[in-house]
């Protein structure tokens, strides 16, 4: 297979169209055949309830090409429960956990020609979704559906290597208690687009996001979780029910606690500790983790011990590791990679 010939050093982090997309439609109560489709736009009704009242969820996962030439996912399975979860919470038909794994290795297939080489620092990005199509005009769930999954090969997210960013406490709040903040859909998104832009225009780089019943505990960012290294070497990753759980985030703690050997603390972590500990990062799919350095809180500023510069010494190795296990240099728990090529 001849790989497209694109500059994959100097990919940013964008939407490239590649060949082929997957597309499945539910309707009279059951999702149909599905299969790869070459056209790149959505037909939908103007009265489409993805339109109106936001029925949208999504996913997103990377396929890699391992040291050893293989094409891969990393947990995809808990990409395709964490939809069905989605789903249910939004009152859409899940997409059947095998299906839906069938479906990613399908299409990465179909494109394989856009899968980064080994060794460029890109990936292919995989988009799973799924939306209203049918039509509502009173406020109720649609009787129809489409999912889909889109790829599209993406550079890695920091060029140059990782310098630790510095995130503000925002003011406004991304989740409400017992609201929709622990599911991927594309509404929570829709209402931090604004707590962005303002952050981004006073110079910080991310939110910080509160509880919003108290405003005492640290939630996560508009799209990561947060991790926390203690000085005598803790990782320490903040509970809530409104936090969404990041599948990064779940495996840092178990390569941590069973390939590091070091003590894990999940619980709910006070704004007022942040000066106890040693390194932060945000984790997710996208950059896997990046280094907080500096966080701003109204007049309060609190870098880091591990600093400004790099990458603090734990979270590297964090990083290193599981970075490793997903291109294949680093042995992967049982279950965690899936070949696809
Ligand atoms: C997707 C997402 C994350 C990261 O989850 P991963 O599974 O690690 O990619 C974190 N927070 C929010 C709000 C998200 O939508």
């Amino acid at each position: 297979m001849e790989k497209k010939n694109l500059d994959w050093g100097s990919l940013g982090f964008g939407y490239v169209p590649t060949d082929k997309r997957y597309v499945s439609n539910w309707k009279n109560g059951a999702w149909d055949e599905g299969g790869l489709i070459d056209d790149p736009t959505v037909h939908i009704s103007e009265c489409a309830g993805i339109l109106h009242y936001c029925q949208e969820i999504f996913e997103g996962l990377k396929a890699y090409t391992t040291k050893d030439g293989s094409i891969v996912t990393f947990r995809p399975d808990l990409n395709a429960e964490r939809m069905m979860d989605s789903a249910r919470r939004m009152e859409m038909p899940p997409f059947p956990k095998e299906r839906f794994l069938a479906a990613v290795d399908e299409v990465v297939r179909a494109n394989a020609a856009w899968v980064p080489p080994y060794g460029s620092g890109a990936t292919l990005y995989i988009r799973p979704y799924m939306f209203a199509t049918g039509i509502v005009i009173g406020v109720k769930p649609a009787t129809e559906y489409q999912f889909r999954i889109l790829v599209t090969p993406v550079g890695p997210y920091f060029k140059g290597g990782a310098k630790p960013i510095t995130i503000c406490v925002s003011d406004f709040d991304r989740a409400a208690p017992r609201g929709t903040g622990h599911i991927k859909a594309g509404l929570n998104y829709a209402m931090s687009l604004h707590a962005n832009v303002t952050a981004h225009a006073a110079g910080f780089d991310e939110n910080l996001f509160l509880d919003p019943g108290t405003r005492t505990y640290i939630e996560e960012t508009g799209g990561a979780n947060f991790i926390f290294i203690t000085k005598d070497g803790t990782l320490v990753t903040p509970k809530s029910d409104s936090i969404l759980p990041s599948i990064t985030r779940r495996s840092i703690v178990y390569v941590a606690e069973h390939l590091l050997g070091m003590k894990v603390e999940h619980r709910k972590v006070a704004l007022s500790e942040l000066h106890d500990f040693a390194e932060a990062g945000l984790c997710g799919t996208a950059a896997v983790i990046s280094p907080v350095g500096r966080v701003v809180n109204g007049e309060e500023v609190i870098t880091f011990p591990a600093g400004m510069e790099q990458m603090g010494p734990v979270t590297k190795k964090l990083y290193d590791t599981l970075t490793g296990i997903q291109m294949g240099t680093v042995e992967a728990p049982e279950g965690w990679i899936r070949r696809i090529l």
